[in-house]
C-alpha cells in the first residue's frame, strides 16, 4: 500500500502525471484553447440605496462633500457586490466575463472582501483569464491581446458607477445652490475639491453661481496657505500649544481639496473591516 501523502503533494502529482501522459498520447492532447468570452454586462450592478440628500449636512465635512458621496457610494456597491460574488453564480460569471475590474477597484474590493469570500468570488475570474491568456499564447498579437486583459476605467464598473455618481450628484448640488440657506452653507463650508469644483461649474447654468464658487475656493485655499504657515511657524517656535484645529488640520484640508479624497485616488487598508465613517474623519484630518 502507498503511504499516505497530502492533498497537495497528491494534486501535484496528478498535474504532473497528467502532463506527461499527455505529451506522450498524442490521441489524448488538450482540447484547443477556447475563445474567451466578450465582456459584458450580464448583470446589472447591485442598487445602490439612495439616502435622502440634504446640502447643508453634505457640507459640514472638512473634506470634499462630492467626494464623501462618490466613497459612501462605493462602499456601498462594494458591500453588496462581494456578498453578492459568493452566492450567485450569475454575479460570479459576470465578474468572469468583465475581467474583473481596474486595478483600483480589484484592490479596494480586495479591501473589503475576505480571503473565504474572495476565494469564492474570484475563481471563476481566474479560470476566465487562464481561457483568454491560452487564446492570446495562439494569437500573432499576444503581447497586445495579453495587455487588453487589464480592464482599464472605460471598462470598469465601478469607474462607471463613480462617473455616473458624480454626475448626477453635481447636477442636484448645483441645483441646490440656488436655494439661499444651501449658499450659505457652502459660504461657511470648505467647499468642494478642485476636480469636484470643475465639475460643479459645468453644471452650474448661471454665471453668478460659477463666480461665487470660484471665489469662495481662491478665498479657501488662501485661508489654508495662512494656516499652513501659522502651522510651521509655532510649531518651530516651539509654542505648539497655540495651534488651532483649523492650523493643525490645514495641509489635509490644501490635500484633499487639491487631490479628492484618498479613498478614490488610492486603493484602500486591507484591514476587511473598512468603516467609511472612520476613512472620511482621516479624509478630514479629525482625530
Ligand atoms: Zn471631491
Ligand atoms: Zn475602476
Amino acid at each position: 500500500m502507498e503511504a499516505p501523502t497530502n492533498r497537495r503533494k497528491e494534486t501535484s502529482d496528478r498535474h504532473t502525471a497528467d502532463a506527461a501522459h499527455r505529451a506522450e498520447d498524442p490521441v489524448k492532447q488538450p482540447a484547443p484553447p477556447q475563445e474567451p468570452i466578450v465582456p459584458t454586462a450580464l448583470v446589472k450592478s447591485p442598487a445602490v440605496p439612495s439616502r435622502k440628500r440634504d446640502l447643508p449636512t453634505d457640507l459640514q465635512t472638512r473634506g470634499c462633500p462630492a467626494c464623501e458621496h462618490s466613497v459612501r457610494t462605493v462602499f456601498e456597491f462594494f458591500a453588496q457586490w462581494q456578498y453578492a460574488i459568493v452566492i450567485d453564480e450569475h454575479a460570479q460569471k459576470a465578474f468572469a466575463a468583465e475581467l474583473g475590474f481596474c486595478p483600483l477597484h480589484l484592490w479596494q474590493l480586495a479591501a473589503v472582501s475576505s480571503p473565504l469570500g474572495a476565494s469564492v468570488g474570484w475563481a471563476k475570474l481566474a479560470e476566465q483569464l487562464s481561457l483568454a491568456v491560452t487564446w492570446a499564447a495562439t494569437s500573432p498579437s499576444a503581447a497586445k491581446d495579453a495587455s487588453a486583459l487589464v480592464r482599464r476605467s472605460a471598462d470598469c464598473r465601478v469607474c462607471r458607477l463613480l462617473r455616473e455618481t458624480e454626475k448626477k450628484y453635481g447636477q442636484w448640488f448645483a441645483a441646490a445652490l440656488r436655494e439661499p440657506q444651501n449658499r450659505e452653507a457652502y459660504e461657511r463650508s470648505q467647499g468642494v475639491c478642485l476636480r469636484h469644483l470643475s465639475l460643479l461649474l459645468g453644471a452650474s447654468p448661471s454665471e453668478d453661481t460659477r463666480r461665487f464658487l470660484l471665489r469662495h475656493a481662491a478665498r479657501r485655499f488662501k485661508e489654508m496657505a495662512e494656516d499652513m504657515q501659522s502651522y510651521a511657524m509655532k510649531t518651530e517656535a516651539l509654542r505648539r500649544a497655540l495651534l488651532n484645529a483649523d492650523e493643525k488640520d490645514a495641509y489635509r484640508r490644501a490635500l484633499v481639496h487639491l487631490a479628492g479624497a484618498k479613498a478614490v485616488c488610492c486603493p484602500w487598508n486591507e484591514d476587511g473591516e473598512l468603516s467609511t465613517e472612520e476613512r472620511t474623519k482621516q479624509e478630514a484630518g479629525k482625530p
